[in-house]
């Protein structure tokens, strides 16, 4: 049996794996296409105060709008950007749509809320990233209060030292900053201690498995651990893909007092935002967990 199904695997494996590398390079040369034809764009996932459902910020994630394939999931293309460089010029673009986004709520008199960007680690880690930041909110008038980094625990870790060097920098030109996907790339206690950075998001693997009949014991440890560590280490603690009302009654319970997720509302274009963040609260009854 075990030689057959060798045989059918090997069968099977040359050809999926050409679709794969062909796939991948018609990716690569789509996106370069995508920022000539603008089709880019991003949404808008609100963060949450868990009780009462007061909106805090919003998370800019981007989007690629294909005239073909639609909508191109960024755990797809993100992956290729970083590989080939291009995330050198995704990550200025989506940092530019945000601050102009900002900038047009503002002058249609909608209140506005921080946006956090994500930074992956090709963009941290490239000289006269903070410059090029600060030049982008100046065009933009805008204070850099308004903005928030995102950096992945993962990133972070790869380059410790130069990590804390480049955040610290912008920490202290006024960003606040926030560590994304916690509890999954290992940081030690000691440095996460030394990046400068306001607050922690919980990886969504933990939050997944919350209300899960076999998984739930262990997940649940880790989210309480990394509530008392933000409590000890004065960082505001966000939990990430929170779906259900009892992933967001046991945060209530534990101490967790901000929420990312489905439960409250998708990643929305900004004309749907907009409303939102007129109203200033989402719903907390579940209804807006279809999308
Ligand atoms: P992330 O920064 O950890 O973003 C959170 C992801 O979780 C988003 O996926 C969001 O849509 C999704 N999510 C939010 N609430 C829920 C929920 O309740 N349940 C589930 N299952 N998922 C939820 P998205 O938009 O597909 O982005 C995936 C990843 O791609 C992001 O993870 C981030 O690492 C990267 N990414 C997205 N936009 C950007 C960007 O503008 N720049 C960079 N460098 N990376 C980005
Ligand atoms: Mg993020
Ligand atoms: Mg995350
Ligand atoms: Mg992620």
């Amino acid at each position: 049996i075990a030689k057959t199904e060798g045989r059918r695997l090997y069968r099977f494996y040359t050809p999926t794996l050409n679709r794969e590398i062909l796939e991948q390079f018609q990716l690569e040369q789509a996106l370069r296409q995508a920022f000539e034809r603008n089709e880019l764009l991003l949404h808008y996932q609100p963060r949450v105060e868990i009780a009462t459902g007061r909106i805090l910020s919003l998370e800019a994630l981007v989007r690629w709008n294909h005239p073909d394939w639609g909508l191109v999931s960024p755990t797809r293309f993100i992956p290729i950007a970083e590989a080939t460089g291009l995330i050198l010029q995704l990550g200025p673009l989506v940092l530019r749509l945000a601050c102009r986004q900002i900038r047009q709520w503002r002058a249609a008199g909608v209140p506005t809320v921080p946006v956090a960007v994500n930074l992956s680690a090709g963009e941290l880690y490239q000289e006269g990233l903070a410059q090029q930041i600060g030049s982008c909110v100046a065009d933009f008038q805008l204070d850099p209060a308004e903005l928030e980094f995102e950096i992945t625990e993962s990133a972070a870790m790869r380059s410790i030292d130069q990590a804390v060097a480049i955040l610290s920098n912008l920490r202290d030109m006024g960003f606040a900053l926030s560590i994304d996907d916690f509890g999954t790339g290992y940081a030690s206690l000691s440095y996460l201690n030394r990046l400068p950075m306001q607050s922690i998001k919980i990886d969504q693997s933990f939050l997944a498995e919350i209300g899960n009949i076999e998984r739930h014991r262990q997940s649940a440890a880790i989210v309480k651990a990394i509530v008392g560590l933000g409590a000890t280490l004065d960082l505001h603690i966000i939990a990430e893909g929170v779906e259900t009302q009892a992933q967001r009654h046991f945060l209530l319970e534990h101490g967790c007092q901000v929420a990312q997720g489905y439960l409250f509302a998708r990643p929305l274009p900004a004309d749907r935002i907009e409303p939102l963040l007129r109203a200033g609260y989402l719903p907390l009854d579940g209804a807006d967990a279809s999308g």
